[in-house]
């Protein structure tokens, strides 16, 4: 599939590049200054995090060094499993570290509620979550996020990591599908 076609599989665009770029600066001079002398290990939750991730440490005036973790919670579709299984686990160990948990979206909150519990029973000084999206609506635990960058509708997005049947992931922009992809 071409860029063409992938923007016009959209049905509206939702967040521009230009948003999300102006948003990360934000929340990288937030974040520079809390973990500010700090011993930062950034986590990234793959897939979906590798765009927020890439432009947020480059946002960042500091080296942080990078992990990633995958799980899976939800399969091709668009509905949450509500199982969390990790399939890649980190490379580091967190013990005494300051961790900062990187994510594209916050749907129901269970993935990372559980990811978050996950780390801490491994004895890091602290752990934090930033979040490029979060769909408020759709709580379905009450996950402490430090940093959010859009509160968005409960709807089904793509782009800028995020994905439809693995797809949709290089789009620049965030957005919501039309109905012709799904059918
Ligand atoms: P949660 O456990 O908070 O419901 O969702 C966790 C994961 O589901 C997210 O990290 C993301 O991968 C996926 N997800 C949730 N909402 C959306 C959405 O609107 N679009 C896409 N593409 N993935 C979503
Ligand atoms: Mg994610
Ligand atoms: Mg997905």
């Amino acid at each position: 599939m071409d860029a063409a076609h992938m923007g016009a599989d959209l049905e509206k665009v939702l967040i521009t590049e230009e948003e999300i770029h102006a948003k990360l600066d934000e929340l990288a001079a937030m974040i520079a200054r809390e973990y500010d002398g700090k011993d930062l290990l950034l986590v990234g939750v793959l897939k979906g995090a590798v765009m927020v991730m890439a432009d947020l440490m480059r946002a960042l005036p500091m080296t942080a060094p990078v992990d990633w973790m995958a799980v899976s919670s939800y399969g091709s579709g668009t509905k949450s499993s509500g199982v969390v299984r990790i399939l890649k686990d980190l490379d580091t160990d967190i013990t005494g570290r300051h961790v900062l948990i990187v994510e594209d979206i916050i749907d129901s909150g269970l993935t990372l509620s559980w990811i978050k519990a996950n780390l801490e029973s491994r004895n890091p000084a602290s752990v934090e979550i930033c979040t490029l999206l979060r769909k408020p609506e759709a709580a379905k635990v009450d996950v402490d996020v430090k940093w959010v960058g859009f509160d968005i509708p409960n709807e089904f997005v793509v782009g800028y990591g995020l994905d439809f049947a693995d797809a949709y992931r290089g789009l620049r922009c965030v957005g919501t599908l039309a109905p012709h992809v799904y059918s």
